[in-house]
């Protein structure tokens, strides 16, 4: 199959064109290695290449520092949820959440077996359609942490801005909007992101984890679930995900090419608006779920009128190429993914099924 459909799956999702085409060209033979990058020890010259390029072009699109350091770990960001409250609750053992859908949640149970767990503030009554306010944070200035989801991809919804911790560290699951703009990493104890999302195949996730941090790791902790073993190992400790790895190196390089994370998250709220108006101007035919003020920009959630329509037109936009818009069930409706590779063409295209679907239903 030569063409391409639309793809607007919320993870594993889509991926750049270019990114494919240069993978599919060195697949057989990495330059002039004579192997694929899937066949080489993770100890060879042209892997520790491949690693190094992609740790720092990861620090360049993000401008990361010294004091940081750039992890590749795998577990998704699942394992995360476990290996934050094991390596940053002590000593005091207690920390900050905020719960944000689904995801937060998950947080929090495994935080809940380490230690203490506050929820500083939720928007569960209302089924998540909304980040809580500033002024609504109940948070404990003794808090190991603070640990909030940037991006609730099942919810839709997003932080504009980080949540104001003090002098607490702020830890983020970025796993659905990690490099869809520029943030500034030093207001940061810690942020980990899987790599399905915005960034890559699965089977990495990336860490970046302030260096003062490393000290509260436990020697008594497993050997994987030690920050301080990854640290010291180069995030070398043992065999990496190491094509995935590759993948998401040739990502960073296309971000770098294409004028950086500002110039990406203009194309992003471009993008992200041309859907949004047209829901906003259906007059009530589609729904957003998300509070306005809160919406995500990476994945757009509405519903119609009725359950009979939404199937009709899940139905009918697979038909035509327009894939994975399902809903989640604990939301239902639609959920257009439209991440950092999703072309705006596509999301324009979208628009105009949109309203030939009002049109005849
Ligand atoms: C998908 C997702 C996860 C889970 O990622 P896994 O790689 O499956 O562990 C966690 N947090 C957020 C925000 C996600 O979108």
């Amino acid at each position: 199959m030569e063409k391409r459909i639309y793809n607007f799956s919320a993870g594993p999702a889509i991926l750049p064109e270019e990114v494919l085409k240069e993978a599919q060209e060195q697949l057989f033979s990495y330059k002039d290695t004579g192997m694929s990058v899937m066949e080489m020890s993770h100890r060879s010259k042209a892997y520790d290449e491949i690693f190094k390029g992609a740790q720092n072009d990861l620090r360049k699109l993000l401008k990361i520092g010294d004091d940081y350091d750039v992890l590749f770990l795998q577990g998704g960001a699942t394992l995360q949820f476990s290996m934050v409250p094991l390596n940053l609750m002590p000593p005091n053992n207690k920390a900050d959440y905020i719960n944000t859908g689904a995801w937060s949640k998950k947080a929090i149970k495994e935080a809940k077996r380490v230690g203490e767990v506050n929820v500083a503030a939720t928007s569960e009554s209302t089924n998540f359609n909304r980040i809580p306010k500033q002024e609504e944070l109940k948070l404990n200035a003794d808090a190991s942490y603070v640990h909030f989801t940037s991006n609730n991809t099942i919810f839709g919804t997003e932080f504009r801005n980080e949540p104001e911790v003090g002098n607490v560290p702020l830890v983020c699951d970025a796993s659905s909007d990690f490099l869809h703009k520029f943030v500034d990493i030093n207001k940061y104890g810690l942020i980990y992101a899987g790599s399905q999302k915005n960034m890559g195949p699965a089977g990495v996730t990336v860490v970046i984890i302030k260096r003062d941090l490393l000290q509260r790791s436990s020697d008594n902790l497993h050997t994987y679930l030690n920050y301080k073993v990854h640290s010291e190992g180069d995030s070398l400790y043992n065999t990496p995900a190491t094509f995935s790895i590759y993948v998401v190196g040739l990502v960073y390089k296309w971000l770098l090419n294409m004028g950086g994370l500002d110039e990406m998250y203009k194309r992003n709220v471009e993008k992200a608006n041309i859907l949004y108006d047209y829901i906003d101007a259906s007059d009530g035919y589609y729904i957003g779920t998300a509070e306005k003020e809160d919406r995500s920009l990476m994945n757009v959630t509405y519903r119609l009128p009725n359950e009979d329509l939404e199937k009709k037109i899940i139905a009918e936009a697979s038909a035509k190429g327009f894939s994975g818009i399902k809903g989640h069930r604990s939301v239902g409706g639609i959920r257009a993914s439209i991440y950092n590779a999703f072309p705006k063409k596509g999301v324009a295209d979208l628009v105009e099924f949109m309203k030939d679907f009002k049109k005849n239903n």
